[in-house]
């Protein structure tokens, strides 16, 4: 039962513990100050969080000799929480600490066409109970980036146009195995979440981050929280069309930014001018413009042009500060970056022109696995 003294108490313990991880490590004077809290309130916050587990004193070696350890700091591995991503074929999972890093990851893959979505959802539970079992009572739950829309109440994926999937349950099926609480949300809104928590995008505020394998995503973080439109959620940037008269779409359009900028296409352009497979193919591609290759230059140009086109679609509509770029454009190198910035500088509004940054994600290819901790944390522990 609820009541207003408890309640109070949560508000001001999720405040200390999400300024300990903002703002690290600090003394009860600089929370207090910080957060308008009186000096009594902090001592009994701290006390409970030093009580718990979730927060020590000192630095991390446990304090300087001769000096007092006055700075109360998050103990990042007091808690865990369990990230799942749902990629095409592949499902990536982490046993991840209190920001959201991987302590450690175990992946399988599986059949696109022939394994029914819900033995998929069994063997996330067969993984997952192994990672429970190592965190013990420190596990406070689970989170799942799916690869589409989600619906949160239910904690079902409810499309999945590249792997046919329609209205997959998660949530249940996992509590239901685990015996702790799940979570569910859009694989690259996660991301962008776990970017704007933890990685290094100095607070940028929009921001949006474009998620390219498969397909194309997109994941939005307004005033500190994850963007959900509407019933669903969605924010389609690779449905946007960006050439006309196009390539068909699994979404039953065409000329989608996904058809010409998603890893499939880039391997195929990739393959089809430099003869052969490449795992990087927007570096193989560059190195080849470098040595004078006009149709790998044709190649970029063209993938230039239509990136921009979708990205100053996003920038015009929702002003973001900073986009990040994940995926397979994280390893883009930085002509082929810089080049996407100055062509979509060139279509943006004037005003939005000198504010709006392209970056690489800073979180690195566990991207999705974070993500799904970050969700997780977020309902379980900093905003609970
Ligand atoms: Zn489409």
């Amino acid at each position: 039962m609820s009541s207003p003294v408890r309640d109070v108490r949560r508000l001001h313990r999720r405040l200390v513990l999400r300024s300990l991880r903002d703002h690290g490590p600090q003394p009860r004077a600089d929370l207090a100050r910080r957060l308008g809290l009186s000096a009594t309130t902090m001592t009994k916050v701290v006390a409970q969080l030093l009580d718990e587990g979730l927060a020590g004193e000192g630095d991390a070696a446990g304090g300087r000799v001769g000096r007092p350890s006055t700075d109360v700091r998050l103990r990042a591995d007091a808690r865990q929480v369990i990230g799942v991503q749902v990629g095409a074929g592949t499902v990536r999972l982490g046993l991840c600490d209190l920001r959201a890093r991987a302590r450690e990851v175990r992946s399988f893959g599986f059949d696109v066409t022939g394994e029914p979505p819900e033995r998929v959802v069994a063997r996330i539970a067969d993984a997952a109970a192994a990672l429970a079992e190592r965190a013990g009572d420190r596990l406070l739950g689970i989170g799942v980036a799916a690869p589409g829309p989600v619906d949160p109440e239910q904690r079902r994926n409810l499309l999945s146009v590249n792997l046919g999937w329609r209205d997959v349950a998660f949530g249940d099926p996992l509590e239901r195995a685990l015996g702790v609480p799940a979570v569910v949300d859009h694989n690259v809104r996660a991301m962008a979440l776990a970017e704007a928590r933890y990685g290094d995008t100095g607070g940028a505020d929009p921001l949006l981050y474009v998620y390219a394998r498969t397909g194309v995503g997109a994941g939005l973080v307004i005033g500190g929280r994850p963007f959900r439109s509407g019933a669903h959620g969605v924010t389609e940037l690779g449905h946007l069309r960006v050439v006309e008269r196009g390539r068909p779409c699994a979404c039953g359009a065409s000329g989608c930014l996904e058809t010409v900028a998603a890893e499939p296409y880039l391997a195929e352009s990739a393959r089809a001018v430099l003869g052969r497979d490449s795992a990087d193919p927007l570096t193989d591609l560059a190195d080849a413009t470098g040595d004078g290759d006009r149709r790998a230059g044709q190649v970029l140009d063209d993938l230039v042009d239509r990136l921009a086109t979708g990205l100053a679609g996003a920038v015009n509509l929702l002003n973001p500060a900073l986009i990040l770029l994940g995926g397979v454009f994280r390893t883009a190198p930085d002509p082929v970056l810089d080049r996407v910035g100055d062509a979509l500088r060139a279509r943006v509004f004037p005003v939005l022109r000198d504010t709006v940054q392209v970056r690489r994600a800073t979180l690195g290819p566990d991207a999705g696995v974070a993500g799904s901790a970050a969700v997780a944390l977020d309902r379980f522990l900093y905003d609970a």
